[in-house]
């Protein structure tokens, strides 16, 4: 119906553009759906993150250099983003992904686990483990990512550890994720 409205009131330039639309959508997929590129890249927006720069670039960094299925990347100023991070004087929190490319999850950076002690890059690469489909595992050690808060105002590791990496390789393997929905849960890391 679309089609013929364009054909009738915009004639030969309309259905030109029309054949090359479809031509375009025949074409074979690009290389990027093949197994040797299964990255899938999500984008957050940490421009309302106000004095959480250099720990969210902290946090990614660790993700990016621990996992092969996922790449984290700055989203360009105005464009959407996969994740968006807000910094609020409250405990931090985030949806529980995985979440997926053109889906969209929160993840709120409290400054009250800061004033409370708490490690800003493990807070933050701990929310971005939310963004990615990780939830929590309290109590937990140290090395555990996920154990957040409940590893103590001392622990300031940022890194996941081998299971969590794992977790979230397989979340993201093949760009399954695509079909998955997030979890959409919001989980609070109060303590
Ligand atoms: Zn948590």
């Amino acid at each position: 119906m679309q089609k013929s409205l364009w054909l009738k009131t915009a004639g030969t330039a309309a259905a030109i553009t029309l054949a090359a639309t479809t031509a375009a959508q025949a074409a074979p997929a690009p290389a990027d759906s093949m197994s040797a590129a299964a990255v899938v890249t999500l984008r957050y927006d940490d421009s309302r993150a106000a004095g959480w720069e250099s720990a969210i670039a902290a946090g990614v960094a660790s993700w990016n250099a621990n996992i092969d299925n996922v790449e984290l990347v700055e989203a360009a100023p105005g464009t959407r983003a996969e994740i968006v991070i807000v910094a609020t004087t409250g405990w931090p929190q985030a949806i529980l992904g995985p979440v997926r490319p053109g889906g969209q999850v929160r993840v709120e950076l409290g400054s009250q686990a800061v004033s409370q002690g708490y490690n800003k890059t493990r807070i933050a690469a701990h929310e971005l483990g939310h963004s990615l489909g990780l939830p929590d595992t309290k109590p937990g050690p140290c090395s555990q990512l996920m154990s957040g808060s409940s590893a103590g105002t001392g622990c300031t590791n940022a890194v996941p550890n081998l299971t969590e990496q794992a977790r979230v390789e397989s979340l993201y393997a093949n760009r399954l994720t695509a079909l998955v929905p997030a979890d959409g849960r919001t989980v609070v890391d109060a303590r």
